[in-house]
């Protein structure tokens, strides 16, 4: 039975004061329930170090939303994964498509990350998706493919117990539009498959694939309970304490 996890990725946000203000609030609304998941938040990295004492004998746990593939050296304003172990991450975004649309990544270096964070024992949140037009002209299960393949590529069935995929609908990411629970649940369903393909039934079968694109706590328990989607990943609706919580409680 795979555990539901629900990770909220903060992009840009909060300074340090802010971070520190939110990440209290969360524990304490955490406090007074058991959440039926595991509660991950991804502040900026500048918040990353007092995050993590901050989270430190609760439930919350913490990943970064970016990081290099090289171990050190000339790569001005990139971040390492020993760096990011070094100040308590246990997960990793990777591959959102705010990074391979703005910043340019492609899926050869989607991929030397992921297998970075890896050996370096963090756990990749791995984020596919697919544009609108990429939708309208019904070439989804296409992108999705190749961004799963690609990313994966010579990840071991082993190291898939660490690996956590999140379908994320660029046209849903920010929007306010979400994927109706059966659109997301039809491509997750395909993600399954393709990993039952590739690797085997039992890693699919464990393998966590999160849904992101404008949850909110109002949307959350109706696409959590479509039977292949085991969480979500929650841009905006996790900036605010509150609404973080309704969206644990939906799951
Ligand atoms: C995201 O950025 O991963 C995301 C899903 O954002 P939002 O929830 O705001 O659509």
């Amino acid at each position: 039975m795979r555990k539901k996890v629900i990770a909220g990725n903060w992009k840009m946000n909060n300074d340090l004061m802010e971070s520190e203000k939110l990440i209290v609030e969360l524990k304490n609304l955490l406090q007074n329930e058991k959440p039926n998941c595991d509660v991950i938040i991804c502040p900026p990295f500048t918040s990353l170090s007092e995050a993590s004492k901050l989270v430190k004998g609760s439930v919350i746990k913490l990943g970064a939303q970016n990081m290099y593939f090289e171990e050190s050296g000339a790569f001005t304003g990139e971040v390492s994964a020993s760096m990011l172990k070094s100040v308590g991450c246990e997960y990793v975004i990777l591959g959102h498509s705010e990074r391979r649309n703005i910043f340019d990544e492609n899926d050869k270096m989607i991929n030397k990350k992921i297998k970075k964070a890896l050996s370096a024992e963090l756990k990749p949140i791995f984020c596919v998706g697919e544009l609108l037009e990429e939708r309208e002209n019904g070439t989804t299960k296409e992108v999705i493919k190749k961004q799963v393949l690609k990313g994966l590529e010579s990840v071991s069935a082993d190291e898939m117990q660490s690996i956590i995929i999140a379908y994320e609908p660029v046209w849903a990411i920010g929007t306010g539009k979400t994927a109706t629970p059966a659109q997301a649940q039809e491509v997750h369903e395909f993600i399954r498959d393709l990993i039952e393909i590739e690797y085997s039934m039992e890693v699919s079968m464990n393998l966590v694939i999160l849904y992101g694109g404008s949850v909110k706590p109002d949307n959350a328990k109706q696409l959590l309970s479509q039977i292949d989607i085991d969480g979500a990943l929650v841009g905006g609706a996790c900036l605010k304490a509150d609404s973080f919580m309704g969206i644990i409680k939906g799951a």
